[in-house]
């Protein structure tokens, strides 16, 4: 049963699995952490698993806590240093605390800390689908966070809204609730006078993004509203809806779907489920190995579902290896699509604006039908 209201998600038979992630500002205040409020949280946990639904929990606050433990500034942000010996020290308390209060509900935590690099492998994604389904069966409630004690600067997802919409992915999760600070998506900055809330977006197109303030309100964690789009746009990708909602009630969850108040993202139609989950996959991942430039006319031919060609490739970026991904951009340096690449780095640059008549001498062997093959690609935008 497809979701289409914010209500639908506490209906099991629409939202069998649900994604909640909670942020730092919600879990962590100025006394630490902030246990009457999870409790409420955990009782409506407790409650949407009565309703027969599965919840994972992507949890932040590790920082946060570690860092008023260890007395670093900054909320332990100040340096990646900081921020890895924090989450060190924050994560026990972290897990405790939520193993403690689902435990009192009767449901077990299971945790699992995770880098970007283990949901970018795809066996290694496919081994987190495994282990959440295994738990999930089993009647557990994962616990996730970033593993940010291990994870470096470049390569870490830094908020977990995204780490949320890739799990998501991974879990094959019919929806994911950010809670956060704010309502929902405003069309201008919420503080301008006159601002609005939408309540239903249907696909993060430009005009979305353009709405987004790129402020975090809170300064603990590190969303914003930007990280929280590109987030629905993953889940998109997997034809999973995402709701931004406010935590800061108690009940947050009765006051996002029983009165409806935050904003529904719905997969954009044709970008779903239809795409298959290895697509979703490859339009999700973060880190790609290089980048292929294509000119107007193939960036045209791709959206309108052709596989590319090496006549309409201008360049190459990168350094990467036949099979590996890579983002394709049009002339404005646009990501229009990702995609497994059929030729390493050197050949691509190699067989850049070549027909296929010419390729052959270049390749010194037969060469393939295309560059990436429109099976092996996922677009990133729906227009030119
Ligand atoms: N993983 C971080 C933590 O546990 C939070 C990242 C975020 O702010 O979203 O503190």
């Amino acid at each position: 049963m497809p979701i289409s209201r914010l209500s639908d998600l506490a209906d099991s038979a629409c939202a069998p699995r649900l994604v909640i992630k909670v942020g730092s500002a919600l879990l962590v205040g100025p006394q630490g952490a902030r246990r009457a409020w999870l409790s409420g949280l955990v009782a409506e946990i407790a409650e949407a698993r009565a309703r027969g639904q599965q919840v994972i929990v992507v949890s932040s606050g590790a920082i946060a806590l570690g860092a008023a433990t260890l007395g670093l500034e900054k909320g332990g942000r100040g340096s990646l240093a900081d921020a890895q010996a924090a989450a060190a020290v924050g994560q026990i308390a972290l897990s405790g605390l939520w193993a403690e209060l689902l435990g009192s509900h009767g449901l077990t935590a299971a945790q699992i800390l995770l880098t970007l690099e283990d949901l970018e492998d795809r066996r290694r994604y496919l081994n987190v689908t495994a282990t959440l389904g295994r738990l999930l069966d089993a009647g557990a409630v994962p616990v996730i966070n970033e593993n940010d004690s291990v994870a470096t600067q470049e390569i870490r997802f830094g908020d977990n809204d995204r780490l949320a919409a890739r799990v998501a992915q991974a879990a094959q999760a019919s929806a994911v609730v950010l809670l956060s600070d704010i309502d929902g998506l405003y069309d201008r900055h919420p503080k301008l006078p006159g601002a609005q809330m939408i309540p239903v977006v249907d696909g993060v197109t430009a005009e979305i993004h353009a709405m987004a303030s790129v402020e975090s309100n809170s300064g603990m964690g590190s969303g914003g509203m930007v990280s929280k789009l590109q987030a629905a746009e993953i889940a998109g990708l997997a034809g999973i809806c995402l709701v931004i909602g406010n935590g800061q009630h108690d009940r947050p969850l009765a006051r996002i779907l029983q009165e409806g108040i935050g904003t529904l993202f719905c997969p954009p139609t044709g970008g779903s489920r239809h795409a298959g989950a290895r697509k979703a996959w490859l339009g999700g991942r973060l880190r790609l190995k290089g980048v292929l430039l294509v000119d107007a006319g193939a960036a045209a031919a791709l959206l309108r579902g052709s596989s590319l060609l090496a006549k309409g490739m201008t360049g190459v970026e990168g350094v990467f290896a036949r099979g590996d991904p890579v983002a394709i951009t049009d002339p404005d340096g646009r990501v229009i699509a990702h995609g497994l690449s059929e030729y390493d780095a050197a050949e691509c640059a190699a067989l850049s604006g070549l027909h296929s008549s010419e390729q052959a001498d270049v390749l010194g062997y037969s060469p393939r039908s295309s560059v990436v093959h429109r099976d092996q690609m996922v677009l990133k935008v729906r227009s030119l």
